[in-house]
């Protein structure tokens, strides 16, 4: 049931009240909404590899038994979809932790660059194997920020997965850290951390809603490149818990520049 909004509406010719009620969606009745939602899509996301792990293993119990090149075939297969499996939790869990502490804020203060540069450290495995080059400008100045170093490697690994999964292999991509000159500072202007490709790309209509939960612009490209959906979901839990900004500029077919903007720390 919604809430009851009563209105009264004094008019002044004629000295009369008249009284208008409306209904409205709760907060609450939003939440429940979204958490229904929620749920529905996990079940979905999370039963999609499984019916292809359960089919799988029925052939190999049957019809596959003794065939040692197609049950080769199917071991990778499954092997990729149970890793799908496992990244979904692992995200899904990444999310609830973040939900958890969103109103903390992060206690630690880091060098942002040194974070940027062992994310990067972390990363290399990934950017090797799609072949692309990265290529990191620092003009950060030593920017101090409040911030966690785990969830800051988290977002610059997430945005930079993007733009290798969003792009042909063996394409550039651009992290640059930017620091604001000293008298934007004084305005209170954060150090900005870019991360740039050129890659596909993304048609505008698609770009404010990115970072719901489980929005892809591709859902077959998603699913082929090993995504699950939530990478910018957990980017901008994180962004705002750190009382950041996000914006995503994209041009079709020329590529992608995702700014986060973090704010400095007074004691520099
Ligand atoms: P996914 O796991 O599907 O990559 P994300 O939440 O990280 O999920 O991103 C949501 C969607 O935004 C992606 O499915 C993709 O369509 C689009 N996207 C994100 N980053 C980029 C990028 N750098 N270039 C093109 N499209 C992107």
């Amino acid at each position: 049931a919604g809430r009851d909004t009563t209105y009264t509406v004094h008019i002044a010719s004629a000295g009369q009240a008249v009284v208008l009620t409306f209904q409205d969606r709760t907060a609450a009745e939003d939440i429940y909404q979204f958490r229904t939602d929620f749920v529905a899509n996990v079940s979905h996301e999370l039963r999609t590899p499984l019916t292809a792990l359960l089919g799988f293993i029925e052939t190999l119990r049957g019809p596959a038994r003794d065939d040692a090149a197609a049950r080769d075939r199917f071991l990778e297969v499954m092997a990729r979809e149970a890793g799908r499996m496992a990244r979904l939790v692992d995200d899904l869990l990444s999310l609830s932790r973040l939900e958890a502490k969103e109103r903390v804020r992060p206690s630690g203060s880091v060098v942002l660059a040194n974070v940027a540069q062992s994310a990067l450290a972390e990363l290399q495995p990934v950017t090797d194997a799609a072949g692309a080059t990265i290529r990191f400008e620092d003009q950060s100045g030593g920017a101090n920020i409040a911030a966690e170093a785990g969830e800051l490697r988290q977002v610059i690994a997430n945005l930079i997965e993007n733009a290798v999964k969003y792009s042909e292999p063996g394409s550039e991509i651009a992290l640059s850290l930017n620091a604001p000159a000293h008298e934007a500072r004084l305005r209170g202007v954060g150090v900005r951390l870019v991360v740039r490709d050129a890659g596909f790309g993304i048609a505008p209509h698609h770009i404010a809603r990115l970072t719901e939960r489980f929005y892809r612009v591709d859902n077959h490209r998603s699913r082929e490149v090993g995504g699950t959906g939530l990478g910018l979901a957990i980017v901008k839990h994180i962004v705002n818990r750190h009382r950041g900004r996000l914006l995503i500029e994209s041009i079709e077919g020329e590529g992608t520049t995702v700014t986060v903007i973090l704010p400095v720390l007074d004691d520099q």
